[in-house]
C-alpha cells in the first residue's frame, strides 16, 4: 500500500480550473489565471516542473488568462499567392517541419488528415486536407 503517495500537493491545488475553457486536447478544465503575470508564474512553474513549455494566452472566450504549449504557436501567415478551397488566402509555413508540428496539432484537436505541401509560388509550406 502506498497511501503516502497520495498527498496534498499545494502546487496542483492552488491552480483554479476554468468552469467554462476546456482543452481541445483532453476535454478537461484549462488552468485560469486572472492576469498575464500571473499566468507567466502559472507557466515558469510548470515548465521547470514538468518539463513542459507553456506560455500564456488570453482567452478571447473568458478574458481570462490560459496556458498553452509552446509548439501550438507555430509561426505562420497567409500566402501572398495562394487561395484555399474556403476562398480565403492559405496559411504559410516557412519551414516543412513548422507545418507538419502544426498538421498534428490539427489531428489531434479537430481530427483532421492533414498533408504538407510545398507552396507553387515557393513562398513556403501549406496543409492540405489529405484525400
Ligand atoms: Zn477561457
Ligand atoms: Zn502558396
Amino acid at each position: 500500500m502506498k497511501r503516502d503517495s497520495i498527498r496534498w500537493n499545494p502546487s496542483h491545488n492552488k491552480r483554479p480550473k476554468s468552469n467554462t475553457c476546456f482543452s481541445p486536447r483532453t476535454g478537461k478544465p484549462l488552468s485560469v489565471y486572472p492576469s498575464h503575470s500571473a499566468a507567466k508564474q502559472g507557466a515558469d512553474y510548470a515548465n521547470s516542473a514538468y518539463d513542459s513549455n507553456l506560455v500564456p494566452y488570453q482567452c478571447k472566450k473568458c478574458r481570462k488568462w490560459h496556458l498553452s504549449p509552446q509548439d501550438r504557436h507555430t509561426p505562420s501567415r497567409v500566402c501572398p499567392k495562394c487561395i484555399g478551397a474556403n476562398g480565403r488566402r492559405k496559411s504559410l509555413y516557412k519551414t516543412q517541419s513548422d507545418a507538419a508540428s502544426r498538421a498534428d496539432i490539427l489531428a489531434k484537436e479537430q481530427q483532421v488528415d492533414l498533408t504538407v505541401y510545398k507552396c507553387p509560388h515557393n513562398r513556403g509550406w501549406h496543409l492540405t486536407k489529405a484525400q
